[in-house]
């Protein structure tokens, strides 16, 4: 039997992420708190959800792209949220990154009302997201991971099962811990470089023609060539995530000397117009400072 999917959460992400799923002929229900943005996917051919109850009624599984953990609670518990509709013996499948232990805690909850969770963040931002070419990072009972393997194959180009529930949101915290070190790594050479009266083109160039270029630096070359910073993975998110690194570093006793200075960096009390900016706007406060 084909799946009906539901999909709450059309932020950056979400948008493609439900338009892949749309495109590979699935029939999608969709919800967003603020209704406007699912105009577009509403043109598309999904169907319209008013909460995310009328949703659950209407899915097999249910994808949450959302914030963090406070938007996942608002929307699985709120008012008319997901476990006020009929989700007995379906899926959800949670792609937000929150903290493993939110993830393991859901998991048990949702076990209760016979629901089976997957924490299943991605690797990758906007334009992965658009291109179907995000790495999901699965976590919680295997045989439902591999049976989702399909859907999931419609928004990203390779799963990995990571193990057991919470697994996904803590290989998702590792994940960024790198890349907030690669981006802050790239953001002090650009700036030393500067400083040195380089130009910043020359700089990438030498990245890129070298041993360490990499897609996640081609990505954002245009950001540093313009110093300007239009959001694909927003300052916020990595600020939110930093916080979250740094409470599982504290859980699992692991010294994260860099992870530890970033996240003073990439910090939740950054300037509000920083916020919106891409992450890769870190830069501009090496110039401030
Ligand atoms: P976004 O553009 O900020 O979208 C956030 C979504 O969450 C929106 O649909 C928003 O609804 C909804 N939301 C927030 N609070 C809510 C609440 N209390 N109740 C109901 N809905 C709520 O975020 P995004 O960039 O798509 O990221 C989504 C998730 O993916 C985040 O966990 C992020 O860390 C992760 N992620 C992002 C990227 C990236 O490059 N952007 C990459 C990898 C992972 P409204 O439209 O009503 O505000």
């Amino acid at each position: 039997m084909t799946q009906r999917i539901g999909f709450i959460g059309l932020g950056i992400m979400g948008q493609a992420m439900a338009a892949n799923i749309l495109k590979k002929g699935h029939a999608l229900t969709v919800y967003n708190r603020t209704p406007d943005k699912a105009a577009g996917l509403c043109e598309a051919g999904a169907a319209v959800a008013a909460t995310p109850a009328e949703l659950a009624d209407s899915s097999d599984v249910v994808i949450l792209m959302l914030t963090g953990q406070e938007a996942v609670d608002a929307v699985m518990h709120g008012d008319a949220g997901l476990l006020a509709g009929d989700c007995r013996g379906k899926t959800v499948i949670n792609m937000s990154t929150v903290p493993s232990g939110c993830s393991k805690d859901w998991a048990t909850q949702l076990a209760e009302h016979g629901i089976t969770l997957i924490d299943a963040p991605v690797s990758g931002s906007r334009i992965p997201a658009e291109q179907g070419a995000l790495v999901i990072l699965a976590g919680g009972p295997e045989d439902a991971i591999r049976a989702q393997e399909p859907l999931l194959l419609c928004m990203g180009k390779k799963v990995i099962y990571c193990g057991e529930s919470g697994s996904g949101s803590s290989m998702k915290l590792a994940i960024n811990l790198l890349l907030g070190i690669m981006m802050e790594g790239m953001a002090e050479a650009v700036h030393l470089a500067e400083r040195s009266g380089l130009e910043v083109e020359t700089l990438l160039d030498a990245v890129a023609s070298g041993p360490l270029a990499c897609t996640l630096f081609q990505l954002k070359e245009n950001m540093f060539k313009t110093n300007t910073y239009p959001p694909q993975f927003p300052f916020r998110h990595m600020a939110k995530d930093m916080q979250f690194v740094v409470a599982a570093a504290e859980e699992n006793d692991a010294r994260l000397p860099l992870g530890t200075e970033l996240a003073g960096l990439f910090s939740p009390d950054a300037d509000i117009v920083l916020m919106d900016q891409d992450f890769a706007a870190v830069k501009t406060l090496l110039e401030t400072s």
